[in-house]
């Protein structure tokens, strides 16, 4: 286990990380430095949770519209993937937002 990479992760290479988590499974150093790099850091927690949400709605638009039943235009994994990392993107260069009065 590389202890170096879990103790020095950062935020953008987390953020990669976290992006690579819902498409494949993650080797183990990878998993360790990104739950300690989470627990430190509020706003990679946020992307990740932004990017859960991304996901589930690209799920539900997919969902949807497989139930038309007019003919539609597909989009390839690659543009899907395109699409949704750019939205992650636009996320993440968001000014943080505050909670409360
Ligand atoms: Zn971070």
């Amino acid at each position: 286990m590389d202890i170096w990479k879990i103790l020095t992760l950062r935020c953008a290479e987390s953020t990669e990380i976290a992006s690579r988590e819902l498409d494949e499974p993650l080797e183990r150093t990878s998993r360790i430095a990104l739950a300690v790099h989470l627990f430190l850091c509020r706003h990679c927690r946020r992307f990740r949770r932004q990017l859960a949400i991304i996901r589930r709605i690209m799920h539900r638009i997919r969902e949807q519209s497989s139930v038309a039943s007019a003919p539609r235009q597909q989009l390839s994994d690659a543009t899907r993937n395109r699409i949704s990392l750019a939205m992650a993107q636009m996320l993440r260069n968001q000014p943080p937002r505050r909670f409360g009065p």
